[in-house]
């Protein structure tokens, strides 16, 4: 009789500490948690939507966003400010320094070409970058006719295919901002019209000119401004994905679009591959998402963004880069500020890692012509 009294006991006791359990589970505090918990999931589900809708199934090499980027001069004059743009009236940088397809082939560029065409390039003045001592003033073998200065620290400036009229001659010490000479009239070597060769070395080995100067207000900030495609890396790179815009005469307007604008092809089809992941063959709306990859107008499928031609959307999209570009602050990535909600001008897109994708293609579509 005790052994079943004490079983019972027992028993209660147990039913009593599950009952205990259990009420603990509904209690209102454990509610609260679990409920904020869930909240906690859905949002991090909604916020990482766009990503996961937007992701390539392809693994790319990671990027560091910046490293390309030369958001502003990161050398200044030994005087404290900023060192002098070389032609105040051109900011049209027409060839970067590295690597640039000159139709021959690739080959290594050693300065920057500064051109705006042939009407508002030949005869343009130029001025020193710095203060320092003229050491070449006339022809120069690669450089047409030159002007070479030692600015001392080990930093020289050349100044290439240049006019026969010059305002200095060897040994001349030259003050920054001076005017040295012109650009020279006519072809000059390879090249396809006048233009101002400028280089800078240090110690001896080029750097790139855009560390030390920026031009004056461009358009579209250097980074992004126009640069060939190389299309036949980039027709077997797209071939590969089994992309629908694997078309010479597509890659061919978008270059086009590109020169029109000066905004960089590369870059105008690195949005296609956020957007719409270079638009894969298999994709059922293929043909009509390749006549507006960039969206532009809102979306490829309805309204005025489904009325254009392939040409047009270029055309807008890079027109849209130009006017995003506008008001950058001095510091922020350039691609970054094309879909930034502080931009003054609106934004390219609405998910915030548009620029993170972008600049992820960008970088290997830049790769593809051969340097950095
Ligand atoms: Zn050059």
């Amino acid at each position: 009789m005790e052994n079943i009294v004490q079983k019972t006991t027992e028993t209660v006791q147990k039913a009593k500490k599950a009952w205990a359990v259990v009420s603990l589970l509904f209690s209102p505090y454990v509610l609260v948690a679990v409920l904020l918990i869930l909240i906690c999931l859905l949002v991090g589900l909604i916020v990482s939507f766009p990503f996961l809708l937007a992701s390539d199934q392809d693994k790319l090499t990671e990027v560091v966003p910046n490293s390309y980027v030369v958001a502003a001069p990161s050398q200044i004059d030994a005087d404290g400010t900023l060192y002098f743009w070389p032609v105040p009236s051109i900011a049209r940088v027409s060839s970067k320094f590295g690597y640039r397809d000159i139709g021959e082939g690739i080959e290594g560029h050693r300065g920057i070409d500064i051109a705006n065409g042939k009407e508002k390039t030949e005869n343009q003045p130029i001025y020193a970058m710095a203060a320092g001592t003229v050491t070449l003033a006339g022809s120069a073998s690669g450089y047409g006719r030159a002007i070479y200065i030692d600015h001392g620290g080990g930093l020289v400036t050349k100044y290439g295919h240049l006019s026969a009229q010059m305002d200095v001659s060897v040994g001349d010490v030259v003050q920054k901002g001076q005017r040295i000479g012109y650009i020279g009239v006519g072809l000059v070597g390879r090249s396809t019209g006048p233009h101002l060769h400028f280089q800078i070395e240090m110690n001896g080995s080029a750097v790139n000119p855009l560390d030390y100067v920026q031009p004056p207000g461009a358009d579209v900030p250097v980074e992004l401004s126009y640069r060939s495609m190389n299309i036949p890396e980039v027709l077997k790179f797209l071939e590969k994905r089994k992309s629908a815009l694997a078309d010479v005469n597509i890659l061919a307007l978008i270059d086009a679009a590109g020169q029109k604008t000066n905004v960089d092809p590369n870059l105008l089809l690195a949005i296609t591959g956020q957007e719409q992941s270079f638009v894969p063959k298999k994709n059922n709306h293929a043909s009509e998402i390749i006549k507006n990859p960039w969206n532009v107008f809102g979306c490829w499928c309805s309204g005025k963004g489904a009325t254009l031609t392939t040409e047009e959307s270029a055309v807008i999209a890079a027109k849209t880069i130009v006017k995003l570009s506008a008001d950058r602050p001095s510091g922020r990535n350039p691609i970054e500020w094309l879909s930034a909600k502080d931009n003054p001008k609106g934004y390219y897109a609405e998910h915030n890692g548009w620029w993170i994708g972008v600049s992820k293609y960008y970088k290997v579509l830049l790769d593809l012509r051969g340097g950095t």
